[in-house]
């Protein structure tokens, strides 16, 4: 049986997630913006409920919930609506800040902004692939418009300092970013406490469905739509809400919550388990800084082996990546920005496990890289 150790492309499903979606398929269809009957009403209802779940689950309020298709989305309505407030309120800043290590669906959108007159500053990460806090400070210049890091990398998992970051763009009065799709339902991440203004997630990194995410946006901060329609989500996101998506949404953060912290214990001694495995066929190092970091993530780096070769012999027996499942094909722009070569990138090894993950997974793994390792050494 095939050990799948990729959950940071994507979780599965939680049986009782899909449990609670099951009735708004089509027992109760109503449109929740048909506010004329009971069963529009149940759906608003049910919409609500959820959004109150997002809400509490990241120490926000539920009218700070957009609903959306997911994270990149959610990214693109973050930057791109913030942007073009600034643009509809004559505000004179511009310069939008950020990290070469962020996920393309974060760079892309970035990009995109700086091809439309708003300048562009990504910071360089450590050798562990954090960003300094010192290095954030120096580049609010005060024309800066908004900065956007990252909670949890998806390929290396480290976490950033986050509280350092908010503090600093809180002192200058710029606005926090935040993409929180590996991190949300997986490290204590309270929005308000920290001082984030703007919050991104994926229902299908925390064992919910895909094509559901949220962008969580504090009062004040002004975000312009980017879908336009039928003045759903308070005018921030048009387009009929997709109820059953939502509901799942709700209920599988709330059930990440609640057993996050026994699910990082058990996942971080699976990894250390890994990692002790995999140091002990030599020649295999671990990329990133181990804290702090993600309990379900290692990223290791093989000296000496071909990456196509590699994970060509690793497929027939495990799941895992050599970089983000977004970008297959071209060599990984977070491993790049560490230092890593292509050849050594394309020798890299994303292993993410998850709820479902085993003792016999991760022996699995061990031998499956130590087999392919010893073949391919000669
Ligand atoms: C998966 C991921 C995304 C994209 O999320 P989707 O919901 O699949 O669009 C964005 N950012 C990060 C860090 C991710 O890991």
């Amino acid at each position: 049986m095939l050990a799948y150790l990729d959950h940071q492309a994507s979780t599965p499903c939680d049986p009782a997630v899909l449990a609670a979606m099951a009735p708004w398929w089509s027992e109760h269809c109503a449109n929740p913006s048909s506010r004329g009957h009971r069963p529009g009403l149940t759906a608003a209802a049910a919409v609500e409920r959820a959004r109150g779940q997002v809400a509490a689950a990241l120490g926000a309020e539920p009218g700070w919930v957009v609903f959306t298709s997911g994270a990149t989305e959610a990214n693109n309505l973050a930057l791109k609506g913030v942007a073009e407030a600034a643009l509809e309120r004559g505000q004179p800043r511009r310069t939008l800040v950020s990290v070469t290590t962020e996920h393309r669906a974060l760079l892309d959108p970035l990009r995109y902004l700086e091809r439309h007159g708003f300048p562009l500053r990504l910071l360089p990460v450590d050798g562990g692939g954090l960003l300094d806090p010192a290095a954030l400070e120096a580049a609010l210049t005060p024309d800066v418009l908004l900065v956007s890091v990252m909670a949890a990398n998806n390929e290396i998992g480290v976490l950033q300092p986050l509280a350092a970051i908010a503090r600093l763009c809180r002192s200058r009065g710029v606005p926090l970013h935040v993409d929180a799709a590996q991190a949300a339902g997986h490290i204590p991440l309270a929005m308000a406490e920290l001082g984030v203004d703007l919050l991104s997630l994926s229902g299908h990194k925390l064992y919910g469905p895909k094509g559901v995410g949220a962008l969580l946006v504090r009062p004040g901060v002004a975000v312009a739509a980017q879908i336009h329609g039928g003045g759903q989500e308070e005018g921030r996101r048009a387009g009929t809400v997709a109820v059953p998506l939502v509901v799942g949404l709700g209920e599988a953060l709330e059930r990440a919550v609640a057993d996050r912290e026994a699910r990082a214990a058990r996942l971080g001694a699976l990894r250390d388990q890994l990692r002790g495995g995999l140091e002990a066929i030599g020649g295999i190092s671990v990329t990133g800084a181990m804290a702090p970091r993600l309990a379900h993530n290692l990223n290791v780096t093989v000296a000496g082996v071909d990456g196509a070769a590699l994970h060509r012999l690793l497929r027939r027996s495990i799941a895992v990546s050599s970089g983000s499942a977004c970008s297959q094909g071209s060599p990984s722009h977070v491993l790049a920005a560490l230092g890593r070569s292509r050849a050594e990138a394309a020798a890299s090894i994303r292993f993410g496990l998850g709820r479902g993950t085993t003792g016999a997974d991760i022996e699995r793994a061990i031998a499956a890289v130590a087999a392919a390792v010893r073949e391919l050494r000669g």
